[in-house]
């Protein structure tokens, strides 16, 4: 059935930086229609693991597959092309641009190709993505403020913007890195809110968390990376009463 179909497998990755080995043997599939949420602690090569998956960076060894096609000879931009959207530790919006212009750009880059579109050209006059900008902006809350300029932004507002970046791009697979990181309470529990919401529409998602209460009120699935390793995977349930992770939690 379609539930069973396994939209990304990464299949017995490795990647070592220099002498240190950031991830050991990763072999992860994430089922279609799920949250899959990779947790672990600092330094366990959670961010490596999602460059991978992106295209960022090769793997060592191993491969990423995508919907059945393996990915070892695409580029990043390639890999958004076919479906594969990211939202990063570090949110990279465009500063000087409005927030309906940062909405619109992904809109063209997935539709015509990051190295055939001209922002600024397509920018003016294109009302059918304009109108889509506007009701992604809507959704996520930030309609209001779609004429000012991004960088003025709070830090919670500015991982929404992404998020509606990417949203955009009506992706089959979404990639979430800690989205609630340096989030006050109350940004956190929006975003949670928010991720609730586009949870329901189907669309798989991978989020990489630190904060496990987060993970547990969104996931289907969880693996727990520890030191480049898969250490657990599971249910919620299961992995919250894994002794291996409670282990893993407690040298923080
Ligand atoms: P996490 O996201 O789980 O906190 P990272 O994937 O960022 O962990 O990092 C895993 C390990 O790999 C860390 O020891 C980190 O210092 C190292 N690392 C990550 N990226 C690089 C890089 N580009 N060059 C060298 N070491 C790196
Ligand atoms: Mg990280």
């Amino acid at each position: 059935t379609a539930s069973e179909n396994i939209v990304l497998h990464v299949a017995d990755v490795s990647k070592s930086f220099g002498g240190l080995k950031a991830l050991s043997d990763v072999d992860l599939q994430v089922r279609e229609g799920t949250v899959h949420a990779i947790i672990g602690p600092n330094g366990a090569g959670k961010s490596t693991l999602l460059n991978v998956c992106i295209g960022r960076l090769k793997p060592t060894t191993g491969h990423v597959v995508f919907n059945g096609q393996t990915l070892d000879q695409h580029q990043p931009h390639e890999i958004n092309q076919l479906g594969v959207s990211r939202v990063f530790q570090t949110p990279e919006i465009f500063a000087d641009l409005t927030l309906l212009d940062n909405v619109m750009i992904p809109a063209f880059a997935k539709r015509d190709g990051a190295y055939r579109f001209n922002a600024m050209a397509a920018l003016s006059g294109q009302a059918d993505i304009r109108t889509e900008a506007e009701e992604v902006l809507q959704d996520i809350g930030l309609l209001e403020k779609s004429n000012q300029i991004a960088g003025s932004l709070s830090r919670g507002d500015k991982r929404r913007l992404e998020m509606a970046m990417c949203l955009i791009q009506k992706p089959k697979l979404l990639l979430l890195d800690e989205p609630t990181a340096g989030m006050a309470r109350h940004d956190t529990n929006m975003t949670i809110e928010l991720l609730k919401r586009i949870k329901k529409r189907g669309m798989t998602k991978v989020i990489i968390e630190h904060d496990m209460h987060v993970v547990f009120s969104l996931a289907d699935r969880i693996s727990v990376l520890a030191q480049g390793r898969i250490i657990a995977e599971g249910t919620p349930e299961e992995v919250r009463n894994s002794p291996k992770v409670k282990e893993a939690y407690l040298g923080e």
